[in-house]
């Protein structure tokens, strides 16, 4: 049984110090003052070694893929681990998803800016690009000397997005393509230094569901390729989203991912929809454990009618299911933790089901919390308007809730008998 270890909940306190200093009083400014939420971060990654830890883990990557019948650094370790490896790695996990937690406690947009960069871009790159694409682009997007950004949205292709892409790829001379098309809805968008930018191979005669999906890496400031002014949006206002647009840009066979055409996105996108759900549990933790702190000194300080609000049924109860939400989803990041550990993923189907809940989870628990607070939940100085408006995020990016009922029904329709 998985439980936070004396070092885990160490690194929780380190963590949350961190925020209430250097987060929490310039929130106003991250949330309303069109500040980027980089600086910050890298002063986070510093703090902790996560920038030197990525780089060695890389080093280590390398290393691994470059021994006889080397391994890829995504593979199942080939043989059961040891209880001490076992330990190890459940540290590594443990550890990794604490500063999801915290951070998402003051601020989820910060986990998003920092999700997409390290989680999405980098690993994207990780997992299909050559030596060489990796040690250009993933090493400085993986420390977060530069900003990453992944590009697969577009103004007519969200949930089906692989189907309705429109953005193309087509062959250019010595190996080269010229890629064109717009995307919307980019987390990082407006600031990203490296961009997958995910297209179809426009190839004569084959028809557009069934072409190939490929994707390249481009660096900002490329001739043809425009990357839009954040917009304005409902919540994690310190994510920067915002649209790119490509018109005749010119690139090198060096730019298209794995260097072959056989390197396709969809390959990759089951491993990437898995990660990024498990991530949005752990965020969906974050935000309710937050909520339900900021909930329960609220009701016991709060006096109406002669006691505290903390008092009458209506409220306690609203408290009681903070708690089944907060547990559960704490059970679900334990799981996440045991299963990284033990070298397996779970499987889209769960992945999906747990993103689903913890989305819901985490809007409902939010909205109540507003509602303990009364007016005061509804003035942004007593933070759980804003956690309300993050939490709204969890439901639409990610896969909205809609694909992701359709994909635990597919699944569980897929094994009745
Ligand atoms: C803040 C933010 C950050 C984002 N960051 C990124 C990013 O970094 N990179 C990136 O590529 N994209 C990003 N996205 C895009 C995000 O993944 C899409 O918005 C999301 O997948 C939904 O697509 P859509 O907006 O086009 O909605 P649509 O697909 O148009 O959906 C509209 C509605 O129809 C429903 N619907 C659609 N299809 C079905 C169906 N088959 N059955 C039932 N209902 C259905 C949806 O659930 C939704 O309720 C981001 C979005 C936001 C808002």
């Amino acid at each position: 049984m998985f439980e936070w270890s004396e070092t885990h909940l160490m690194l929780r306190d380190a963590v949350r110090s961190f925020c209430e200093a250097e987060i929490e009083p310039r929130l106003d400014e991250l949330e309303h003052g069109d500040t980027p939420p980089y600086e910050v971060l890298r002063k986070f990654l510093k703090t902790f070694g996560v920038d030197e830890m990525a780089r060695q883990n890389f080093v280590r990557t390398l290393e691994r893929e470059d021994a006889p019948g080397g391994q890829d650094s995504e593979a199942p370790p080939s043989q059961e681990p040891s209880p001490e490896q076992m330990a190890q790695r459940v540290d590594a996990a443990a550890m990794r998803s604490i500063p999801i937690i915290e951070l998402s406690r003051y601020c989820p947009g910060m986990v998003t800016a920092m999700g997409v960069s390290i989680g999405l871009t980098g690993s994207a790159i990780m997992s299909r690009g050559t030596r060489a694409q990796k040690e250009r682009w993933a090493l400085p997007v993986l420390t977060m000397e530069k900003i990453g950004a992944w590009a697969i949205t577009e103004p007519n292709s969200g949930s089906d997005a692989f189907g309705g892409m429109k953005s193309t790829c087509k062959r250019d001379g010595e190996g080269g393509y010229i890629l064109n098309g717009n995307k919307t809805f980019i987390t990082n968008g407006p600031y990203a230094e490296t961009i997958v930018f995910i297209c179809k191979l426009d190839e004569a005669g084959v028809e557009s569901r069934q072409r190939k999906i490929l994707s390249f890496v481009l660096d900002s400031g490329m001739e043809g390729l425009t990357q839009s002014k954040p917009f304005k949006k409902m919540g994690i206002h310190s994510s920067p989203t915002g649209e790119l647009f490509l018109q005749d840009v010119r690139v090198g066979p060096e730019r298209l991912l794995g260097e072959t055409e056989n390197a396709t996105a969809r390959s990759g996108a089951k491993s990437t929809f898995s990660a990024e759900r498990s991530g949005v549990v752990t965020m969906a933790l974050g935000i309710v454990d937050r909520c339900m702190e900021l909930s329960l000194s609220y009701a016991k300080q709060r006096v109406q009618f002669g006691q505290p609000i903390g008092q009458f049924q209506l409220i306690q109860l609203k408290l009681a299911q903070m708690e089944v939400a907060r547990v559960n989803l704490q059970n679900m990041v334990f799981r996440n933790i045991e299963m990284t550990a033990a070298g397996r993923s779970l499987s889209l189907a769960e992945a999906s089901a747990m993103k689903l809940y913890a989305a819901k989870a985490a809007l409902d628990v939010a909205m109540e919390a507003v509602q303990i607070h009364g007016g005061n939940g509804y003035m942004t100085e007593y933070r759980v308007e804003q956690l309300a408006r993050d939490a709204k995020i969890l439901q639409i990016y990610g896969g909205t809730d809609e694909i992701q009922v359709s994909q635990v029904a597919r699944d569980l329709l897929s094994r009745a008998g």
